[in-house]
């Protein structure tokens, strides 16, 4: 039997859910809607609710309408006390786990900690949770963007989509700097793309072939094909439908679905529908463990 295995994890986070449910609910009410970025990773979600009013734009300048919704991944203080000044009614749909860093990095300013962020410095949430701390750094793939002096206090956090081992070794090689006199580090990753990342090695190792469903800006989905390249050669990154016609699956025999947290389930249906109508039949990945 020619099978597709699909994990229990699959399809939107509860923060991308959330979001994705907010920016609906308000362009029924509105009609139109301005966001900063892709509300979420995602082309497909995002083109989607374009089509329904939502303007998405670069700078707080090109805001022209009265609602303003933030993304997923959150916004600065700074770009958020310019939305206001400009009288635009905002609506908050960062994800709860983000919201919650960003009230950590304010309740450690205030504590007077030198906060460092590890991360990619270009990912919005990143840039976001700088603005929360008068005394921040990120230290990302090339380590520090400047040369630091002995600190006295460092409070030490994690990007949310990072892998905890990722996040680990960095920790590690922080303490190993000796740059502080105390260091403090927080757990900040979220479990869900943790759990998803051990799904994903499983169904690697026992499938033919991996389709990884998200958007290519999409952090976690690119962390997870990495991952499933390691233990399955025949992986492949499918942002759209197209992308899955070319691959040749005429010796396959079972097909691992693995998707990012931003890929809708309308997407993974359709991909579904395809590989079913050309012989395949979908098979829980509890139920095959069973
Ligand atoms: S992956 Fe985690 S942190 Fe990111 S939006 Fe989803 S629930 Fe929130």
């Amino acid at each position: 039997m020619k099978k597709i295995l699909v994990p229990k994890n699959i399809g939107f986070c509860f923060g991308v859910r959330r979001t994705v449910e907010m920016a609906e609910r308000l362009l029924k009410k509105y009609g139109e809607v301005y966001s900063i970025g892709d509300i979420v990773h995602n082309p497909l979600v995002v083109e989607k609710l374009k089509s329904q009013g939502l303007k998405v734009v670069n700078s707080t300048d090109a805001i022209r309408g009265k609602r303003f919704i933030i993304r997923s991944h959150g916004i600065g203080p700074d770009v958020l006390g310019c939305i206001q000044k400009k009288g635009v009614y905002v609506f908050d749909a960062t994800c709860p786990l983000v919201k919650r860093i960003q009230s950590l990095i304010r309740k450690l300013d205030n504590q007077k900690f030198f906060i460092i962020i590890i991360g990619d410095e270009k990912h919005p949430e990143v840039i976001g949770l700088k603005g929360y701390g008068r005394h921040t750094l990120v230290f990302g793939g090339s380590g520090f963007s400047k040369k630091i002096k002995k600190l006295e206090r460092v409070a030490v956090i994690g990007q949310t989509t990072l892998s905890f081992e990722e996040y680990i070794k960095k920790v590690r090689y922080l303490i190993g700097l000796s740059i502080a006199r105390e260091m403090v580090v927080y757990n900040t990753i979220c479990k869900v793309t943790g759990e998803r990342q051990k799904e994903a090695v499983d169904i690697s190792k026992n499938v033919d072939t991996v389709f990884v469903l998200g958007g290519r800006n999409s952090s976690n989905t690119a962390k997870l094909y990495r991952t499933v390249k390691r233990y399955n050669r025949n992986a492949f990154y499918i942002e759209r439908l197209e992308d899955i016609k070319d691959v040749p699956l005429s010796k396959v025999k079972s097909i691992g679905l693995i998707s990012g947290t931003s890929t809708s389930e309308e997407f993974i249906a359709e991909i579904k529908r395809y590989i079913k109508k050309i012989g395949y039949m979908e098979v829980q990945y509890n139920d095959r463990k069973a």
